[in-house]
């Protein structure tokens, strides 16, 4: 099921929650782009143990209302194992029109097996 943009419509005019979210789910990458801003901190873009856990993801998710937009953003968001359940998380409790997954495309194997069972969640979207 796809969530309509139209019942934002209010929200937009009165600013009173947000509807817009990105949201970075992890540092680590497997990319090293000179540009980056998490080169900076090289010793931690592997590790794992600063990222949020599931549980407060979903805290997190929960303290939001309905959502127009929500952006994933890393670091590789594909490298978290845990990345459909946590689209999942939201969908159900924010109710996006539109995700986004940005990806540096070094993993195509695994991100096509991601993809598609994050579109499972939502059947019929395009
Ligand atoms: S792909 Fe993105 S997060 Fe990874 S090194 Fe490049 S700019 Fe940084």
């Amino acid at each position: 099921m796809m969530y309509s943009p139209f019942r934002h419509i209010n929200a937009v005019f009165s600013k009173k929650n947000p509807i817009h979210l990105t949201f970075f789910i992890t540092r680590r990458c497997n990319a090293a782009c000179p540009f980056c801003f998490y080169l900076k901190a090289a010793d931690s873009r592997q590790d794992m143990k600063n990222e949020l856990s599931l549980e407060e993801i979903r805290k997190i998710s929960l303290s939001f209302g309905d959502l127009l937009w929500l952006a994933f953003s890393g670091g590789e968001i594909y490298l978290r194992e845990d990345l459909p359940v946590i689209s999942r998380v939201f969908y159900k409790n924010n109710r996006p029109a539109i995700m986004l997954f940005p990806t540096n495309g070094l993993l195509p194997v695994r991100i096509r097996e991601m993809t598609e069972q994050i579109s499972k969640i939502a059947p019929g979207a395009p």
